[in-house]
């Protein structure tokens, strides 16, 4: 009967509709994990994510990460003290865990399999003393041809991690682990310069101005385009009048953490004064007028309370500026000095024209005469995400 002839396509069907399911909601719990990674403020959170997060999310009896004490930044990161201070077993720098990794992964590629089946010294470098799990995955932590380290994730279940297994998802993770471990170490080495704001745990204005004068050195040797924006909370004095001092303080962090949240891991954010912030975007005028937007209507959905549970509404005015492509090295500072300038008297011209809204100068003629301003609607402005 037809009914038959159909069973075994509806069966196939289900299987299919089961494992793209299955697919979606593992792909949704990396989403998770990685979320907290590249959200890391600091070293500690970062291994709290990948030693009890990560192995609690997948059901994974062991995370390994065996980190390069000799690449450049995780040098300070990996002080002996600040290691014993972190305690995490999980943690590796041993030259064995390398020589192990490279010896298995060949050409930068992860290896799966049973750990029992591996030498003595990999399966110690990994591992230590005590039993191995029963099948692990080594994923390389590479950019580039830069090798800071290696994450492996182990499992009791002898059948997760083996031969012909796709690896996709867990290399494109590695990744992530890379570009916030970098991230993390970046932070750390921020703090111990004293170039951190500490209430909001953005860089500060100093550190931010000498970013600017190296970035601005790259766009012109490169040819690449650098913009910024300066942003201001609209009339923040009343926040402080009306809610308090602390009050204000919480403000303050909340709307730092929301405009890192709205730019790339490789911009910089800083806390540029009171209630001031500064970002440095790789990108033109009309990138940085897109992550504008995208932080003024961010602020603006922020959901933050007073101690009574009322949400306290805050937005901010934004000036927006690109720099001129071209010029030699020695242009580099007074480029970036006059493109943080024009952000910010498009920002005064944002707070004239009523506050929360974006401006940029309008340019005209050659690339630096400047008349009048570009309005940039707040409800006709496309968000591109
Ligand atoms: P406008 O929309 O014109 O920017 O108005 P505003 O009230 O934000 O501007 P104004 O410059 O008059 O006030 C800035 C306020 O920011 C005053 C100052 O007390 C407050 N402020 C600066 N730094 C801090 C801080 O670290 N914590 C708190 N709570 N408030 C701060
Ligand atoms: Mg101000
Ligand atoms: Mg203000």
């Amino acid at each position: 009967m037809t009914n038959l002839a159909q069973t075994p396509l509806s069966d196939r069907l289900r299987s299919l509709v089961d494992t793209v399911q299955h697919n979606e909601r593992t792909l949704r719990r990396f989403q998770n994990v990685e979320l907290r990674l590249i959200g890391a403020q600091d070293f500690a959170s970062f291994l709290d994510t990948l030693f009890r997060h990560l192995p609690q999310e997948f059901s994974l009896a062991s995370v390994t990460l065996w980190l390069d004490d000799r690449a450049p930044m995780l040098l300070e990161l990996l002080e002996p003290v600040a290691l014993r201070a972190l305690d995490h077993p999980g943690l590796k720098t041993s030259r064995e865990g390398g020589l192990a990794a490279q010896g298995l992964c060949d050409d930068g590629l992860p290896w799966l399999g049973k750990p029992c089946e591996l030498d003595d010294f990999a399966r110690r470098a990994f591992f230590g003393a005590a039993q191995p799990p029963a099948s692990a995955i080594l994923l390389p932590l590479a950019a580039g041809d830069t090798v800071s380290g290696c994450l492996c994730l182990g499992s009791d279940d002898p059948a997760r991690f083996g031969d012909g297994m796709a690896t996709d998802i867990l290399e494109r993770f590695a990744s992530i682990v890379t570009a916030s471990l970098d991230n993390v170490a970046h932070r750390e080495r921020l703090k111990q310069l004293g170039m951190t704001d500490s209430l909001t745990g953005l860089a500060n204005r100093r550190y931010f101005d000498e970013r600017l004068r190296e970035e601005l050195m790259r766009a012109v040797r490169y040819r690449v385009p650098v913009a910024c924006l300066f942003i201001d909370i609209d009339s923040f004095k009343r926040i402080n009048d009306t809610y308090g001092h602390q009050t204000g303080d919480r403000a303050l962090a909340a709307v730092a953490a929301c405009v890192r949240q709205q730019v790339r891991l490789g911009d910089t954010v800083a806390r540029y004064g009171g209630e001031e912030f500064a970002a440095l975007l790789q990108g033109d005028r009309a990138d940085a007028l897109t992550v504008a937007e995208r932080v003024r209507l961010a602020v603006e959905r922020l959901d933050l309370q007073d101690d009574h549970g009322q949400r306290i509404a805050l937005t901010v005015s934004i000036g927006v500026a690109a720099s001129r492509v071209g010029g030699t090295a020695s242009d580099a500072v007074s480029f970036g000095r006059a493109m943080l300038e024009e952000a910010d008297r498009a920002m005064y011209q944002a707070k004239r024209n009523g506050r929360n809204r974006i401006e940029a100068l309008v340019k005209t003629g050659g690339d630096h005469a400047e008349h009048g301003v570009l309005p940039v609607g707040q409800r006709d402005f496309p968000l591109i995400d």
